[in-house]
């Protein structure tokens, strides 16, 4: 299968951040394929192979970090970026998300220019830089 070259999957259960940065990303001409859950993710990511990852950490069942790690079970999905976007100030817990294996870490609330910089960094230069 090939990868969506415009194609950005966002994980995210809450219905407020979910239609904020579908709105951002549509507004920017990119296509979204959106998942609610962890596990729905990990299968909406395996099915599409979207050209980058917006996982929120706190989901419902697995949490983003797990999410991440089973994403990256997967050979077929080596290049794609998978970007944590979380809320999380306590130092520990930001400590984990940047150890976990997240290609970039991103704060909510977003940040508009920043968030849509890192967007656009990531899609055209992939994971490696
Ligand atoms: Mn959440």
């Amino acid at each position: 299968m090939t990868t969506l070259t415009d194609t950005i999957l966002i994980v995210e259960d809450n219905a407020k951040n979910m239609k904020l940065v579908r709105d951002i990303l549509r507004h920017k001409g990119w296509q979204t394929l959106e998942a609610v859950t962890g596990e729905e993710g990990v299968r909406l990511a395996l099915e599409h192979k979207p050209a980058l990852v917006l996982m929120d950490i706190q989901l419902p069942d697995i949490d983003g970090i797990t999410a991440l790690r089973r994403i990256r079970e997967h050979a077929a999905l080596d290049a794609m970026p998978v970007l944590a976007v979380s809320a999380s100030v306590m130092p520990d817990e930001q400590q984990q998300i940047v150890s976990s294996g997240f290609d970039a870490y991103l704060t909510k609330p977003i940040s508009l220019k920043p968030f849509i910089a890192t967007v656009e960094r990531f899609l055209k230069d992939g994971r490696a830089r």
